[in-house]
């Protein structure tokens, strides 16, 4: 491990828009390492993107791969799916069951599946000891979502878990950390209106802390608005060593640190 190298704990190389747009991975993974970036979690989100995050982490000793069906789109899969992500969960390049977990930012619908699904998935986490991935995702000002997620992983708690792209308060990062979480910032704690979460970025320890990017999405600010990559992740990096007074080295040391520790890596 280089601790003075960045570890992006959840992007999606796999995310088709890559390759519509003629992006090639190699160029991206390139253009990462030259901006510091050493590792990678390639995160999928339905069986098409677990395959494809595979086949790419192989060429790349330190790119490795979540598996597993992201809470909106459970309703489109039969239960037999499952049976696959256990399989593919198998994959040496397989780190992490993600991302899964409960979305409820657009319909009320679905609620009851997808924490059949999430529980589920947290099973093959649990038999496979891998590390859990959560997407939560309330509508503004709620918090119903993450309230549910708790109250799942408090009874059916994975090896070691992560809250991606964390995006509550400082009570709810505590309830988190509390179940021996581990927390990931992305690109929104550089908003200007992410006072929230600025303020839990904060309290959050040194020792649980992680970073991504969730490209292609949530591009950090100066750069807002456009289509997000690994590179970018030095904005958020630098967001969050501002916030804790502290150098972005520091930040990278810590959070690379613990990204080895909460995957199980050497
Ligand atoms: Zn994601």
């Amino acid at each position: 491990m280089d601790k003075n190298l960045i570890f992006d704990a959840h992007t999606h190389f796999n995310d088709g828009s890559y390759a519509d747009e003629g992006f090639e991975i190699k160029t991206l993974v390139k253009e990462a390492q030259e901006a510091g970036v050493g590792y990678f979690l390639n995160c999928a989100f339905d069986l098409e993107s677990s395959k494809l995050a595979l086949e790419q982490a192989t060429a790349y000793p330190n790119m490795f791969v979540a598996v597993g069906i992201h809470p909106m789109d459970v309703h489109n899969f039969p239960k037999a799916a499952l049976e696959e992500v256990a399989r593919l969960a198998k994959s040496p390049k397989v780190v992490a069951i993600g991302e899964v977990g409960l979305d409820y930012y657009w319909a009320k619908e679905h609620r009851e599946l997808q924490k059949e699904w999430f529980k589920a998935q947290i099973d093959i986490a649990r038999k496979n000891n891998l590390t859990l991935m959560m997407h939560i995702r309330d509508a503004k000002d709620n918090y119903e979502a993450y309230d549910d997620a708790l109250e799942i992983i408090k009874s059916l708690p994975a090896p070691r878990m992560i809250v991606h792209c964390f995006s509550a308060n400082e009570t709810y990062a505590q309830k988190f950390l509390d179940l021996g979480c581990y927390i990931n910032i992305g690109g929104a704690v550089t908003f200007k209106n992410a006072k929230d979460l600025q303020t839990a970025a904060k309290m959050i320890p040194l020792n649980r802390l992680l970073v991504e990017t969730d490209a292609p999405y949530l591009t950090p600010h100066p750069l807002r608005g456009q289509k997000n990559f690994p590179k970018y992740i030095s904005y958020t990096v630098a967001k969050i060593a501002d916030l804790k007074n502290l150098t972005p080295k520091e930040i990278i040391k810590h959070t690379t640190e613990n990204a080895f520790q909460v995957f199980n890596l050497k």
